[in-house]
């Protein structure tokens, strides 16, 4: 059984997670998408609300399924016997600080593999960011996430969306 695991904070998953998901999910046995418990960051939704999310938005996809994490991800993968993490790579932007976290991830347990899927094009100006910024100023954000979570990031936003243009 071949298992992966997708790390990241999706706060909130947009639709370049979701397409780095549908793709990955292709390549293995089961993707497991890990979400960071970090305590050192203050997201914008608590760690339970961005696994709703992601629960939701890939609940057609029969073997993805969707955890919390907080520590180590070489940690996170021995728990769950996985020796693959699925990263996406958006631009040369993120390449070095992938670069520098798969390798220090193959020091700690160099069993494990990262496997760089690159973005759809459609995607790749697309982060989390991107998204909180545009919809704490009433941006429309209908292109950047999935259905079920535009009117959820609104309303973290403080944003009535009775006024998005
Ligand atoms: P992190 O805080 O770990 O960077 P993110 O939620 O921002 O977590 O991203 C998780 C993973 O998804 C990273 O590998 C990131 O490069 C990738 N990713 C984010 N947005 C996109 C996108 N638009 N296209 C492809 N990959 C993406």
């Amino acid at each position: 059984m071949r298992t992966a695991v997708y790390p990241g904070s999706f706060d909130p998953v947009t639709m370049g997670h979701l397409d780095i998901i549908n793709r990955s999910a292709l390549l293995v046995d089961k993707l497991i998408v890990g979400v960071l418990n970090n305590n050192s960051k203050s997201p914008l939704f608590s760690v339970n609300e961005r696994v709703n999310m992601l629960k939701e938005v890939t609940k057609d996809i029969p073997n993805v399924e969707v955890m919390s994490f907080s520590g180590l991800l070489v940690d996170f993968l021995k728990e769950l016997d996985a020796k693959i993490v699925i990263r996406g790579l958006r631009a040369v932007t993120d390449f070095e600080y992938e670069l520098q976290m798969s390798q220090t991830n193959r020091l700690l347990d160099n069993s494990i593999d990262t496997i760089f899927l690159n973005t759809n094009l459609k995607y790749s100006y697309l982060s989390s960011s991107v998204v909180r910024e545009v919809a704490r100023y009433g941006g429309d954000i209908s292109k950047f996430v999935p259905e079920q979570v535009i009117s959820r990031v609104y309303e973290k936003c403080g944003v009535n969306k009775e006024i998005i243009r």
